[in-house]
């Protein structure tokens, strides 16, 4: 409760404080502002024994004129991705390449990025944004995946349709899935509110990818007890290694994940990077007031 007020204080005084501070918070969590930054931060990541996905920052498009600017990086960033030989991926945002203003420019976007994927051996996740665009997301996922297996999407096991979408996704075919907690804040009709009731979500919904042979499962948390479930289903169902993969955003939780790589499970980096990270900082800070306690201790941990 009194954290509660404290985050709601630090979110209000944001505009406030300068750039370079906010630099200073979010340095940690985003590898740079150039494409040259964060292919750096992934050999980096490499040469420690994980893999990673690239996150060009910047969502909500809101001419084509932008929704191409961020195919253009991305189509670079798997070019060079393939001739640096690096172990990476791409992440994107379907708002950032047109979905919100012209769906037919986003989904012909999306198949350029999977002809490429293709051709460079590589892979294309789909973000989960807010709840406005969870069944326009899905759907276009569903149609893409019927042509390419080199795509995959992300679902939020905070939503209370997750359990149902994660079983008919699996209904499609072999489906390469992203299981997060979600990070946008959603009316309480669709979804789980409690601590207690979204990692109970999180559990059922692994435990369904997990059982039902998906392609391939992204375990997406650095929360202890979700990492330690995980690791016993996993061992339970004898899964193996290329059926699934920790996830971690790049800063966060950095002795967990040394600790899964040490013990042999593949671990990935989400690697945000770009010219708008002072955006992205600021709009996640106010979107989620709760991060911003991670700011303080940011500020004190020099
Ligand atoms: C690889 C990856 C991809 C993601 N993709 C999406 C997506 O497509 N859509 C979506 O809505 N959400 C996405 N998320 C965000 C996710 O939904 C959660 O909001 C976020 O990961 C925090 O949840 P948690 O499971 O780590 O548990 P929490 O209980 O929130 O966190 C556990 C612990 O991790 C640490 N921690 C967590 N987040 C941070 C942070 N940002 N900075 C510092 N410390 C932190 C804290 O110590 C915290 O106590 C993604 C997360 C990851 C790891």
């Amino acid at each position: 409760m009194i954290m509660d007020v404290i985050n709601k204080a630090i979110v209000a005084l944001l505009p406030l404080v300068p750039r370079p501070i906010i630099w200073k918070i979010s340095r940690r969590y985003i590898a740079g502002e150039t494409l040259d930054d964060a292919l750096r931060c992934v050999e980096d990541l490499n040469a420690k024994g994980m893999s990673a996905t690239l996150d060009v920052l910047g969502e909500d498009s809101t001419d084509q004129q932008q929704a191409l600017a961020g195919e253009k990086i991305y189509q670079s960033a798997l070019s060079e991705i393939s001739s640096r030989d690096l172990d990476a991926n791409i992440s994107v945002k379907l708002s950032m390449l047109g979905l919100r203003f012209d769906p037919a420019l986003c989904e012909s976007i999306m198949r350029r990025l999977l002809q490429s994927a293709e051709s460079f051996d590589s892979f294309v996740r789909i973000d989960m944004e807010d709840s406005t665009v969870t069944a326009v997301t899905l759907e276009l996922y569903e149609k893409l995946r019927k042509d390419s297996d080199r795509v995959g999407a992300a679902v939020q096991a905070y939503l209370r349709s997750t359990e149902t979408s994660v079983r008919s996704l699996l209904g499609e075919g072999e489906t390469n899935l992203r299981l997060c907690k979600g990070i946008y804040v959603e009316p309480e009709e669709i979804a789980y509110r409690e601590f207690g009731e979204v990692q109970d979500s999180f559990r059922n919904s692994l435990k369904v990818l997990l059982e039902s042979g998906a392609r391939r499962v992204g375990i997406a948390t650095h929360d202890p007890e979700l990492v330690e479930s995980a690791l016993e289903m996993i061992h339970k169902l004898n899964v193996p290694r290329d059926r699934y993969e920790f996830q971690m955003l790049l800063g966060v939780a950095q002795a967990m994940r040394t600790d899964l790589v040490n013990k042999g499970h593949p671990l990935r980096v989400y690697v945000p990077f770009g010219e708008q990270w002072y955006a992205y900082s600021t709009r996640r800070l106010r979107e989620n007031p709760q991060i911003a306690g991670h700011v303080v201790r940011n500020l004190f941990s020099g």
